[in-house]
Formats: C-alpha cells, structure tokens, sequence
C-alpha cells in the first residue's frame, strides 16, 4: 500500500499497520507487553528522554501496541497525531489536566454525556470556569465567551437527546477568536463526519464505543487536527515549546496528563479495540439503518410520545444532520405514552438486553434519569431535556426484522 495515495475509509485503516515493519511480517501488529525498552548505548536512552530520537521510555508514556491504533486513529481522522488513554473519560480529563489553569474559562454545550457534565462541575470546583449553553445556536457561544475562555467544548449528535451542535458557525467563530474548539466525535464516529472539517482542533473519540466496537475494552483518544495554531495558547509551558509549534499541545498532554497522571490505555486493550476498528464502517451501516428503522416504525405507533433520532425528518436538526454526516447515527431515545411504564416496557423486550453502552454489536436499552443521569436530579435532567420516561437505545447490528419485531411486540402490554 502507497501511503501517499488516498484510499477508502476501510481500505486505509485495514493496512494500516503495514505501514511501518512488523515482526516477522505478522499481519497485526503484535500484543508488546513491556513496560521498559531497553537500549544498547547508554546514550542514546538519554537522546529518547531528551526528546533529540524517537524511541519509547517507559510503558506509562507510549507503547508499539499502542502507537499503531494511534496512527489508525490519525488516519481515521485525518489528523497530525492521536494519544490513546484509557476511557475516553481520561482522554476528555486529560484537558483539564494539561491544558487549563485557575481562571481559565471554559464554554461547554449543555447538552452532554453525564460524565462529562459531571467531570466539568468538577473542574469548576477546581478553579477554572465553565459555563453551559445551548450550543445548537452559535449566538449562545459566542455570548458565553470572556477573555479567559480556553476551551469550546461540544459533541457532535448530543448523547442521549441527539442534539446537534452548530458545529461549523462554532468552528468559525473559534477559527476567529483563537480559541481551541474540542469536539466530541464519540456518537458520530469518524466514519460518520471528521470534526476536522468544521474547524475542530482536537477531537475526542471514546474508543470503548464504535470504535472498538463490540464492548470488550475500554479506551480514549485525542487526535490533534493539525488545524489550532498553538502559539495563540497561553497555557504552553517552555518544556514543550521546544517542539515545533504544530507539536506544543500534544506534547504537553502527553507528558501532563498521560506521563503525570497514569491514565496509560493497556497493550491489550489497544489491540482488541484495533481489530474492532477493522470493521467499523461495515457495523456503522447495518446500525445506522437499523436505528432509522426502528425510530420510524416507533414514531408511526401512537402509544409512543418522542422519538429522537436526527434520521427522522420532526428532528430539528435533520437538515443539519443530512449536511454533515454521513449517516444519522446508532444512537436514538423514545418516550412512551403516559400510561406505558417504561421498566414494563424494557422487560418485555426479548432480544434488546438492558445494559449502559454504546456501540456495541447487540442491541442496547436504558432509563436515562433512572440510570446514568439519575445523580444530576431532576432540575439538572429538565435543563437537559431528559424526561423521567426517556429510553435510549444503542442499536446492534441484529438483522433487521428481528430488531423491529422486538420493539413492536413489546408494546403490546
Ligand atoms: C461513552 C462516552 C464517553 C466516555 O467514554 P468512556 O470510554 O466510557 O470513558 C465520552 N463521550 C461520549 C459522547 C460518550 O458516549
């Protein structure tokens, strides 16, 4: 495989590894299980520690497992570099960990996965600022902005409610400002839409989701687009500068976020979500369609009250969704009727197993305010749009019928 030559999503990602020699031609690049590399001249350890030779150190700061899957990422994305971690929490923490200090200012969609949302309260006790808008309308973004403002933060479909950022006038608007825009590309996947077209600096992907694919291993990443002048951050500390300027920020979460706080995605780990990366656009298909079959047959049947899914054309983002994404996503959420208990509902379902994933290649149910965003309470989940019935559903890759059959059965009580 030429390397210069632009290749198809699967194709690219498929010989990946080949780019660089493997052991022995082995076609995957293998499970390296070793914490410490160790070298022949005493000197040249110093060079890779002085940063003057690539080479890896020790297993907390990088791995030959792990650099593979975070080239495939850089492919995926169309970036300059990934860092791998070990959750895409870690991946998403690592920002607050080496790139904001007290005072900084942060503008966060309030439309996100309640971990982030929880990780965000935290950093605000911590002494940076966050402050949430609703980020479907850019003029909510820029009126949250201050001088101190580090950092937009948003995700691409919003998980559970599906709402859509106003993903480019934002990029613009942080294109203009010099302010670095992070998007989380976690529901789309960057199979569906590459943030970088929007203007995205960094990207975040929990690797645990459609990534990896099947739910056997957990891991984040941060791939840097290449696109954020960091000379324009004030946060850089000399250390890193020493880098070429495109280099500064990755070079300082890998050594304050990755090295300082330990959060090392595992070789194993690197490996199964690199094999489930293999066939990702493939799961991406049968789910996507799945997911608009499902939410059609769902709207069109009167014992049920919301369907979210940006594929149906009441989404109010659907325009926006057909623009930018390749396909509307595995994720959707439903409301029953009242009347409808929706624990009674999720029992009566044979095939969907409820469970607190996403991407995986089953079927997957949850009651939203029950479960995952059942600490925030009920004012915090209204502000959300998160009603007390609200089902998500994390599509598999089932045939069809079965999917559509199950979910109809269930509604007959
Ligand atoms: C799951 C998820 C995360 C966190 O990923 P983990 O690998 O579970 O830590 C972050 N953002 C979004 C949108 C997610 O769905």
């Amino acid at each position: 495989m030429n390397d210069s030559k632009k290749y198809g999503f699967t194709t690219t990602i498929l010989h990946s590894d080949r780019q660089k020699a493997i052991e022995h031609g082995s076609l995957h690049k293998p499970i390296h299980t070793s914490v410490a590399f160790g070298y022949k001249d005493a000197r040249e350890l110093a060079e890779v520690f002085q940063g003057k030779k690539p080479g890896y150190r020790y297993g907390r700061q990088g791995n030959p497992t792990v650099s593979a899957l975070e080239d495939k990422i850089t492919r995926m994305e169309e970036g300059l570099s990934t860092l791998c971690f070990s959750t895409g929490m870690a991946a998403i923490g690592a920002l607050a960990q080496a790139l904001l200090r007290a005072g900084d200012h942060v503008v966060s969609s309030s439309f996100l996965f309640g971990n982030t949302n929880s990780l965000w309260q935290t950093v605000n006790a911590q002494g940076a600022n966050v402050t949430f808008v609703d980020a479907t309308d850019v003029a909510n973004v820029e009126a949250a902005l201050t001088p101190a403002t580090r950092i937009v933060f948003v995700e691409t479909i919003a998980n559970p409610r599906t709402q859509i950022a106003d993903l480019a006038r934002i990029g613009e608007l942080c294109r203009q400002r010099g302010i670095l825009y992070v998007v989380d590309n976690t529901m789309t996947s960057p199979y569906l839409f590459k943030p970088k077209q929007v203007g995205a600096g960094l990207v975040v992907n929990s690797l645990t989701k459609s990534i990896g694919g099947h739910g056997i291993a957990l891991g984040g990443a941060l791939t840097d687009t290449g696109l954020y002048d960091w000379s324009a951050f004030p946060n850089i500390y000399d250390n890193y500068k020493r880098n070429p300027v495109q280099q500064w920020g990755m070079a300082q979460l890998r050594a304050k976020a990755l090295r300082d706080f330990g959060s090392a995605l595992g070789p194993e780990a690197a490996h199964h979500i690199a094999v489930g990366a293999e066939t990702m656009a493939l799961r991406q298909e049968r789910e996507c369609a799945n997911a608009l079959a499902l939410a059609q047959m769902l709207q069109a049947d009167e014992r049920v009250s919301a369907v979210h899914y940006p594929g149906l054309p009441s989404h109010p983002q659907h325009a926006l969704a057909k623009e930018l994404f390749k396909a509307y996503g595995s994720l959707f959420s439903f409301e029953l009727k009242d009347g409808v208990d929706c624990f009674d509902y999720l029992n009566r379902l044979k095939l969907a197993v409820p469970a607190s994933n996403l991407g995986d290649t089953r079927t997957l149910v949850i009651p939203v305010a029950h479960t995952i965003f059942y600490e925030m309470g009920p004012e915090r989940r209204a502000s959300m749009g998160i009603a007390e019935s609200l089902i998500r559903v994390s599509v598999g890759i089932e045939d069809t019928a079965d999917l559509v059959e199950d979910f109809r059965q269930a509604l007959d009580a």
